[in-house]
């Protein structure tokens, strides 16, 4: 930011302050104050359009979520340990969304501790510690989870019942082509498994988003997992399957990733969008996994289910059904990504879209465009509109507005995606 503009100060007081490595988005972050639907605003005034955000799930500051988290705060707040109405209706709309095997679920506060829970199922059920991720993705930060999270290796390195296969690509598809890539991908788990049974740990499950959103989309596809299902149940482990960020009906047919690619898995986790704001998240399964973890471990989460957390979510689920959400995830998503598609630039590889998730991946001869796709982030933010970026080497453009996105906005934001683009073309150019 200029010296002296509203931002300078923040930034430097988060630095006294948090210390370092505290991430924020852009060169010059934004300082916002207030959010309405798709809409944000900076302390100047300036209206942004928000292209990035999958927790203000139903728009930001959605009335009705609003309002249904001040009438339980003024009624109620506390603990688990009493008996409440809140948790039970919420549960059991929710597990009425998801398969009918899966019927029992634990309420937390992150996606991390979701995910946490997620592995000691896999662990009580199956009485080994092995678990497998891909090598290009995010679950949390618990220590557990972040040992599957590949930003920063840990401290001793990764322990050894953790194993980490290559993550399906864009630009180096496993196999070596795109038809190839779901064998590949099963073979490498297959291989992994192998590698935890012969080191004595043994196999527990594998934990993967369905649509590999951190990995960046990387061409999934219905089917796609099925070889790898095959593979994991063959052994014995569980498939423990992250839905944070396709859940909720992102995909625009489906509620759930794991429904769009067609498989069952035995947990799901979710998080982010589920409260639209407000903390929330959980872990569903089925009775068997829920007694084998419940008798290993017992589990008692403080804020996990509180009223006002299930009031939140309540609101976020009538909210999505009231306005058809799910309907304009699919309907907006097409036509998002038909404007995407005609985009003509010598630096786009692929555009890739499901629902209202959508990413564009940048290279030149084969290889990441990480910092044009950096730029390009940027010049977006200059301009108004925020959205980020993904993949192994930050190259790929990630779009994943809140739902009620409307064809207007797609407009507004791929016109200046457009814009963008050219710009920065006639600048390389000069
Ligand atoms: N799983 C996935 C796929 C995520 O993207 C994230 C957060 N980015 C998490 C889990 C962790 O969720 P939380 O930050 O709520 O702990």
């Amino acid at each position: 930011a200029a010296p002296g503009a509203p931002g300078t100060d923040l930034v430097a007081r988060r630095a006294r302050l948090l210390g370092p490595n505290v991430p924020t988005f852009y060169e010059d972050p934004v300082h916002v104050v207030r959010g309405e639907g798709v809409w944000l605003w900076d302390a100047a005034g300036r209206r942004y359009l928000d292209c990035y955000n999958n927790v203000p799930h139903v728009g930001h500051c959605h009335p009705k979520v609003v309002e249904a988290i001040a009438r339980q705060a003024g009624l109620l707040n506390t603990h688990t340990r009493y008996l409440h109405e809140g948790i039970l209706e919420y549960g059991e709309r929710l597990v009425g969304k998801l398969g009918h095997d899966l019927q029992q679920i634990i309420m937390v506060c992150t996606g991390s501790e979701a995910n946490d829970i997620a592995l000691r199922m896999a662990q009580a059920v199956t009485g080994h510690t092995g678990v497998i991720a891909t090598d290009n993705t995010y679950h949390g930060n618990t220590a557990a989870v972040s040992h599957l999270s590949t930003r920063r290796p840990p401290i001793g390195g990764y322990p050894s019942h953790v194993r980490r296969v290559p993550a399906p690509d864009g630009l180096l598809p496993l196999g070596g082509s795109e038809q190839a890539q779901p064998v590949a991908f099963a073979a490498n788990v297959s291989r992994a498994i192998e590698e935890l049974q012969a080191a004595g740990h043994g196999f527990a499950g594998l934990m993967l988003c369905p649509v590999f959103a951190n990995e960046g989309m990387p061409g999934v596809g219905p089917g796609f997992l099925a070889p790898t299902v095959e593979v994991v149940r063959r052994a014995g482990g569980l498939i423990l399957c992250d839905e944070v960020q396709p859940g909720f009906g992102r995909t625009g047919s489906h509620f759930w990733g794991h429904d769009w690619l067609g498989f069952a898995p035995d947990v799901v986790t979710m998080g982010k969008p589920m409260g639209n704001g407000h903390p929330v998240a959980a872990v569903v399964t089925r009775p068997d996994v829920m007694a084998a973890f419940r008798n290993a471990f017992g589990y008692f989460n403080t804020f996990g289910g509180n009223p006002v957390s299930c009031a939140a979510a309540l609101a976020v689920l009538e909210v999505i059904e009231e306005e058809g959400l799910v309907q304009n995830a699919h309907d907006v998503g097409a036509y998002t990504l038909g404007l995407m598609r005609a985009l003509r630039h010598p630096l786009i590889h692929d555009v890739r879209g499901l629902g209202l998730f959508f990413a564009v991946e940048f290279a030149q001869g084969g290889r990441a465009a990480a910092g044009f796709c950096g730029q390009v982030v940027e010049r977006m933010r200059e301009r108004g509109v925020l959205l980020g970026r993904v993949g192994r080497q930050q190259h790929i453009l990630k779009l994943r507005p809140p739902m009620p996105f409307s064809r207007e906005n797609a407009d507004l934001a791929i016109g200046t995606l457009a814009e963008v683009l050219a710009e920065l073309d006639a600048e390389a150019a000069a």
